[in-house]
């Protein structure tokens, strides 16, 4: 299979993979500080049971597998004060409020005041009772203390194999992949990605078209660090018309989050004969390294999300993340802080700027909110309880950084606010994509010390 070479730039990034990997250095430590060690940034409340998923009947699909249970806090006791359903009643947060809809219509935008602006009498970023806003890229998990949510330590309940597969993953996969394209397409369809036996129609066909953009420039980006010029070789089976760069980046943030999951996945792996978990390099090997492309869309993502955290870290300055203790929040501060001021250290990354403005761009960015919203609702069709809170979060993450990225112009003086859980979304997305590359980085060094073994 086509390796990837160190020095090569990630397409659609302006980096390089080693580049991201040294950074990653003085990332990782920051994050995983601040997600395991914080009260704030590791409890999560979301809606995760009783939903039906919107597009099927999923009843079949129950993941039994102990592995996939995730344990709630059921006791109000248990929860940090910040968490707590009654002080989320007490607290409103204007600071972290973005306009209803209405109001969005009504009042000019904010200027920016390296503060987070007039009238504000309340500095916690907390989440209140909101009907969603245009801006949103995913459907939002009402955290207010009416709705019903449940509590969950994301320490206590980790990322990692938990046994869920088969069918009823294969249609989430299908889904999220099948349903959520961009319906302009000026594209042919070509050889499948092996994705599914279902029929595919024209949507899948675009959506399949755009990975083929992505692999070939994938391909390109390869014999460019090697010196060598001219187009793919037929051989790959790739298609040779460019996809334009808004369907191409969505279709590389799916791929990229689905090759994280599956990279904590054989991370993390339960060997059901002896019990034990650990690496399972065969696993990586063969749903990711085979897969150079699946590793460029994880790296890709990994520009992307740096660069959010970037561009909306200078605001968080402003925010106080509450936690009913003031020397707490001074440490949560700091530790945002740390993660912030390693994001920055490759200040090249990921330019949002040249993204819905050439072409058919502009015409595409609802259509991109929408497909994302959508992939945001077929995760509660994801039958095993972890897997979903993952993705859940994940998923909440990713639209949390295309908000910062492309709701909020460079140097429009707006301030992209957030709310709570978005905040703890994308910093715990950005832990599990520093956590990918991580284990790319290592995975890479046993197969080259041992081969692969097991
Ligand atoms: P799958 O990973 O199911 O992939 C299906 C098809 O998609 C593959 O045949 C391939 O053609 C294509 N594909 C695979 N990777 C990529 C990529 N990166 N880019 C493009 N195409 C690709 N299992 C756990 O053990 N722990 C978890 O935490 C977990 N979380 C999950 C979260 C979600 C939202 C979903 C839908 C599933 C989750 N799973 C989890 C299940 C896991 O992702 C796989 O579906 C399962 O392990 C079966 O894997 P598979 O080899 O059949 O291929």
């Amino acid at each position: 299979s086509r390796q990837i070479t160190p020095h090569a730039i990630v397409s659609d990034a302006c980096v390089s993979y080693d580049s991201l990997e040294k950074l990653n250095q003085n990332v990782k430590p920051a994050v995983d500080d601040l997600t395991h060690t914080t009260d704030y940034f590791s409890y999560y409340r979301l809606g995760l049971f009783g939903r039906t998923c919107p597009f099927w009947n999923d009843d079949s699909g129950l993941c039994g597998n102990i592995a996939c249970a995730v344990s709630t806090i059921e006791d109000e006791a248990d929860i940090p004060l910040v968490w707590r359903a009654e002080e989320l009643s007490k607290l409103e947060g204007p600071k972290a409020e973005h306009p209803g809809r209405k109001a969005q219509k009504e009042r000019p935008q904010r200027p920016l005041q390296g503060s987070l602006g007039e009238n504000v009498g309340e500095s916690c970023v907390v989440d209140y009772d909101d009907e969603g806003d245009d801006r949103d890229y995913c459907v939002p998990d009402d955290e207010s203390a009416s709705a019903k949510g449940d509590y969950v330590s994301l320490v206590a309940n980790p990322e990692r194999f938990t046994g869920y597969g088969g069918k009823s993953a294969q249609m989430v996969w299908d889904a999220i992949y099948r349903h959520n394209c961009f319906k302009k397409s000026s594209f042919p369809h070509s050889a499948g990605l092996g994705m599914s036996s279902v029929a595919r129609g024209p949507a899948e066909q675009d959506f399949r078209a755009v990975l083929q953009s992505a692999e070939r420039q994938q391909v390109l980006d390869q014999q460019r660090s090697q010196g060598i010029e001219g187009p793919v070789p037929s051989s790959t089976g790739l298609e040779y018309e460019d996809e334009c760069l808004e369907k191409r980046v969505f279709f590389r943030v799916v791929s990229g989050m689905h090759a994280s999951i599956n990279t904590h996945i054989c991370w993390d792996y339960l060997n059901k004969m002896t019990g034990e978990r650990g690496r399972n390099i065969s696993c990586y090997v063969e749903r990711v390294q085979s897969h150079p492309e699946r590793i460029a869309n994880l790296y890709f993502n990994y520009a992307l999300v740096t660069r959010a955290v970037a561009k909306i870290g200078p605001h968080l300055q402003a925010y106080t993340f509450c936690t009913g203790d003031r020397d707490q929040d001074a440490a949560t501060k700091a530790k945002v802080a740390a993660v912030v001021d390693a994001s920055l250290k490759q200040p090249e990354i990921f330019d949002e700027s040249l993204m819905f403005k050439n072409g058919e761009g502009p015409s595409l960015k609802q259509e991109f909110k929408d497909n994302f919203r959508n992939i945001s609702r077929i995760m509660d069709c994801t039958s095993c309880d972890k897997c979903r809170l993952w993705g859940k979060l994940q998923v909440a993450g990713y639209g949390a950084a295309l908000k910062v990225l492309f709701e909020f112009d460079n140097g429009s003086g707006e301030i992209p606010l957030l709310k709570r859980t978005e905040l703890v979304a994308l910093f715990n997305l950005y832990a599990r994509l520093s956590n990918s590359v991580d284990a790319v980085t290592q995975f890479r060094d046993l197969i080259e010390t041992h081969g692969v073994t097991d």
